[in-house]
């Protein structure tokens, strides 16, 4: 039996591929400051530890792993990360992280580690027009991203690539691209625009308005959890050890996410494009290299994954409702 050790395993992406990793048969540890919100971590051993501090990363990979996950970050959504009050936190908190279980898989002799970076990588120069933004892999020199999120995960991705040149650390790393689904932070600051959207919509009265962030014009692509997932476990069975995007080509303005979400709750609302952190104006996943180096490409169409969101976001909201 495979051993796999996720560090982050008490969040949205963690949790799920946890899950993943053990119907895939293996033995599965999960390390995270905090146990999963929503559903109960299926890890077989699931370690509280702060990753932030040498010696927990140190005794979290003791005996080793043949695959190590490291999606443990300090992160979140536009609120979260463009707003600038957090930077110190993301910057210091993510790379310390990174620093300490880069150095520790060496020594514990990890046969092959994971790293969640992003698509906020990509220079924010390339990123302008809404209808055309460039974000193929080799786009990410010269360095410019829009966030010092992005800044972190390019200096993570250089650091496991490192320690890949220099001490044989056999690295996978992938950029993701707006991974959504059920169990995600859906309210309280650090939820994502499909959430944050569902939750406005499923709040709002029939006829009212829901407030979105920015013009509305700006771009992205999501990309729903399972089919993410299906990516990271494809890559980390490949020999392609360089940074590779992971996410849908199906690119949507803001607005009309919010409009597909409205159309699926049945209500008629009208959407008030109010002042707030949008990041940048278009974003789409390229996938010309992960189809050609591992001949995948996510398959379900954004709507099927936003009806799956829009429940479960729904059900979290009655289930708050005092009877
Ligand atoms: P998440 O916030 O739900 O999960 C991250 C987990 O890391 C949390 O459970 C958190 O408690 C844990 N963590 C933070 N600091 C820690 C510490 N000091 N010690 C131990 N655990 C700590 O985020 P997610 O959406 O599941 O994302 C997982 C990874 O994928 C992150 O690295 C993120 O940057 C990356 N990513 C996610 C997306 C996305 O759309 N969700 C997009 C690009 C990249």
């Amino acid at each position: 039996m495979k051993k796999a050790i996720v560090f982050g395993a008490g969040g949205f992406i963690g949790n799920h591929l946890v899950k993943r990793l053990k119907a895939e048969g293996n033995y599965v540890v999960g390390v995270d400051l905090k146990h999963p919100q929503f559903s109960k971590s299926l890890a077989n051993e699931f370690i509280t530890a702060d990753l932030r501090i040498a010696a927990n990363v140190d005794n979290a990979l003791q005996g080793g792993a043949d695959e190590l996950y490291q999606l443990a970050a300090d992160m979140g959504g536009a609120g979260y990360i463009f707003t600038g009050d957090n930077d110190a936190n993301v910057m210091h908190n993510s790379a310390l992280i990174n620093l300490h279980t880069a150095e520790m898989a060496v020594k514990h002799q990890v046969k092959k580690i994971f790293y969640s970076s992003s698509a906020c990588i990509y220079p924010a120069f390339n990123q302008t027009d809404p209808t055309n933004p460039l974000c193929s892999e080799e786009s990410a020199y010269p360095a410019q991203p829009d966030s010092e999120y992005g800044w972190e995960k390019l200096f993570s991705e250089r650091l496991f690539l490192s320690f890949q040149r220099n001490y044989g650390l056999d690295v996978r790393i992938a950029r993701f691209h707006n991974i959504f689904g059920p169990e995600s932070e859906w309210q309280g600051g650090k939820e994502k625009a499909p959430a944050a959207i569902c939750r406005k919509v499923a709040q709002a009265d029939n006829s009212g308005e829901i407030e979105i962030w920015g013009s509305g014009t700006q771009t992205r692509s999501f990309l729903y959890i399972d089919e993410c997932l299906d990516g990271v476990r494809k890559l980390m069975d490949s020999r392609f050890s360089e940074p590779v995007n992971i996410g849908s080509e199906e690119m949507i303005s803001i607005n009309n996410l919010a409009k597909m979400v409205i159309a699926l709750s049945g209500k008629k609302l009208n959407i008030k494009n109010i002042e707030g952190p949008v990041g940048v104006m278009g974003r789409n996943s390229d996938n010309r290299l992960i189809a050609a180096e591992l001949q995948w490409k996510p398959t379900a169409p954004l709507l099927e994954g936003m009806k799956k969101t829009y429940v479960w976001v729904n059900a979290q909201l009655t289930a708050q409702v005092p009877q």
